[in-house]
Formats: structure tokens, sequence, C-alpha cells
């Protein structure tokens, strides 16, 4: 478990006053967690999250917030049974930056892999061996990039 359970548009409280970026979804009904949540209501929502705990806050994560107090980054749950495979759908969204379809992404982290966005250092939506010490096989975890008009575009995903 990374992260704080948190889905409010805004919160206040001992990390300071932060929201989570519009494309990721700042509520449960809206951008990428919101398709995620139409196209499995009954999936398993334990790893997913947003911003960080202490351990995530203590180093660099897109889980805390930025300058701007939007956290650019969240979990998702990994529940075939529950009709959510992150793999899949990390697999799903990768080919889509890789296409050039998709420049919010900054990074994904599936199953012991990472993969780029466009405009990073490594060939976008490419994966590589990921060796950090949580091996996201229980979650995926999504990054968008650091400005506001990738982190707050709210267009589609077309998960859903
Ligand atoms: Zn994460």
């Amino acid at each position: 478990m990374n992260c704080i359970k948190q889905m409010n548009v805004r919160n206040k409280g001992k990390r300071g006053d932060w929201r989570v970026a519009i494309s990721l979804g700042a509520t449960t009904r809206d951008g990428l967690l919101g398709e995620i949540n139409r196209s499995a209501p009954k999936r398993n929502k334990e790893d997913d999250g947003s911003i960080g705990d202490a351990s995530h806050s203590s180093r660099t994560s897109d889980h805390n917030p930025n300058k701007a107090g939007v956290v650019c980054a969240r979990d998702f749950t990994h529940d075939p049974v529950g009709g959510f495979n992150a793999h899949s759908f990390a697999d799903w969204l990768a080919k889509r930056v890789q296409n050039f379809k998709e420049p919010r992404v900054k990074y994904i982290i599936s199953n012991r892999r990472i993969a780029s966005g466009v405009g990073q250092n490594y060939p976008a939506g490419v994966w590589r061996p990921y060796t950090g010490s949580n091996p996201h096989t229980h979650h995926c975890h999504v990054s968008v990039r650091s400005t506001p008009q990738y982190y707050d575009d709210d267009a589609p995903w077309g998960w859903v």
C-alpha cells in the first residue's frame, strides 16, 4: 500500500492544500479514475491512491503535491477478478503513448516494468525493467507530465 486513499477535489490537512490532477480524476467519477471505475464498478480499490504517505514525502515522488499543490500520480489496484487487470490496462496505455495518442503520460509502472511518456529520456511507451523496492504487482502507477496543459487536460482517455 503506497498511498493514502483520498478522493476529494481539494483537501486541507497536515500535508497542506492540495488537489489531484484533473486528467487523472479529481473525483471518483472524473478523468482516468472515472473511466476505470465505470469499466469495473465493483473492482477492488485497496491499492488505489493519489497523495503519498510519509515515506513518499521523504523522497521525490509524483504522489507528492507539486509546487502548484497538484498531485500528478494515481495508483490503480490490480483486480482482474473484479474486472480491472491493471497490467493489461498498463499495456494498453503504453501502446497509446507509443503511438503518440497520449501526450499526458509522464511514466507508467506495472508488474516490474516502467514505460516513459513522450518527451522524457527514454523511448516513449516502451517497457523496460523496473527495479524499485515496490514491484507494482498489486497496482499500476500512472504519472502525468508536470505542466497544467497536460495534467489538467480533461480529454477522455479512451479506456471506456
Ligand atoms: Zn504510485
